[in-house]
């Protein structure tokens, strides 16, 4: 298989097998994540992260990846700051980065910018999230995290909640859980449902995802459920935000009739959809996915620029 200097943009790019290479691979890192075990093999590459919008946990687990494989990390977190700032287009910035660094990282609050910089750059391309788009590195980190629990994903309902219109977390990952063979049902406020081109690829695999409205029934069968922020930043208008905000949270009442190895998941920021009572309960498992994070980047980073363990 060839992971060796290709470009991450889309989940859909991967095969199946390929991404079964990946999560095993990944298991691989998981000494070297936890500091148990040290490797240079990255010595003397230069990762350009280019973060063109927000972000804590991509970034920096980007970062510590890097670092922990003996690499090196330019760029920046504030486009403010760069030659953006006077005109300059992302072709051009990738051009730079291209010049200076082996493998670039790129978040972007355009859907396709990833596309985009991929074509303009000889460096291998992550996407690390594409605005409304896709987000497939978090997508590779939460099937790690999902087959870490439960050994497989095959046959588990798996429930997607919240903002499942701008959410691209959600986008990258239905497409992944169909192709390997989960029941999905989708839970949204009725102007945030799934958009039509992610339900139609789920279908590609022979999968019907359901959707509904009624929470407490999806959580009740639910093997896992995977919560998510309403997207405040992709509306148009506020007042359709002020509409939808609050429209749905995670509490104790909510997990009173869920399965007892209900595992919940939530790719982070949390805003108000999950109260903290839920954290110190055994379904809680978005700091452990969090952590996988690292896992799955030093694997893809290892993988794309030709250096395994
Ligand atoms: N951190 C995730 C993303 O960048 C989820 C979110 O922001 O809600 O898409």
């Amino acid at each position: 298989m060839k992971t060796e200097n290709r470009d991450v943009v889309s989940i859909k790019d991967f095969s199946k097998k390929e991404i079964e290479h990946i999560l095993t691979y990944a298991k691989k890192m998981v000494p070297y994540a936890k500091g148990e075990k040290y490797t240079d093999i990255l010595k003397g590459k230069i990762l350009s992260s280019l973060f063109f919008e927000p972000s804590t946990r991509t970034r920096l687990s980007f970062e510590s990846a890097m670092h922990r494989l003996g690499g090196r990390v330019i760029g920046f977190a504030e486009p403010s700051a760069t030659s953006q700032k006077k005109g300059e287009s992302l072709a051009d910035t990738i051009r730079m980065a291209d010049a200076y660094s082996d493998i670039i990282v790129i978040r972007h609050p355009q859907e396709g910018a990833a596309r985009l910089a991929a074509m303009f750059a000889e460096s291998p391309i992550i996407n690390a999230g594409d605005g409304a788009g896709r987000h497939p590195t978090q997508c590779l980190l939460d099937l790690f995290t999902i087959l870490t629990e439960k050994k497989n994903i095959k046959g588990n309902k798996i429930v997607l909640l919240g903002d499942l219109k701008y959410g691209r977390t959600v986008h990258s990952l239905a497409y992944a859980l169909s192709l390997f063979g989960a029941e999905l049902t989708f839970v949204s406020p009725e102007t945030l449902k799934m958009p039509k081109e992610v339900i139609n690829e789920c279908k590609e695999f022979g999968g019907e995802p359901t959707s509904t409205a009624n929470l407490e029934k999806a959580v009740k069968d639910a093997d896992v459920l995977y919560v998510t922020r309403i997207q405040k930043e992709r509306f148009a208008d506020m007042a359709e935000y002020a509409k939808v905000k609050g429209a749905y949270r995670v509490d104790l009442d909510l997990l009173e009739n869920a399965k007892k190895d209900l595992v919940i998941m939530h790719p982070l920021p949390r805003v108000d959809e999950i109260a903290d009572e839920v954290d110190e309960t055994p379904h809680a498992r978005y700091f452990q996915q969090v952590w996988n994070g690292i896992v799955m980047r030093m694997a893809l980073l290892s993988l794309i620029l030709g250096a395994t363990e």
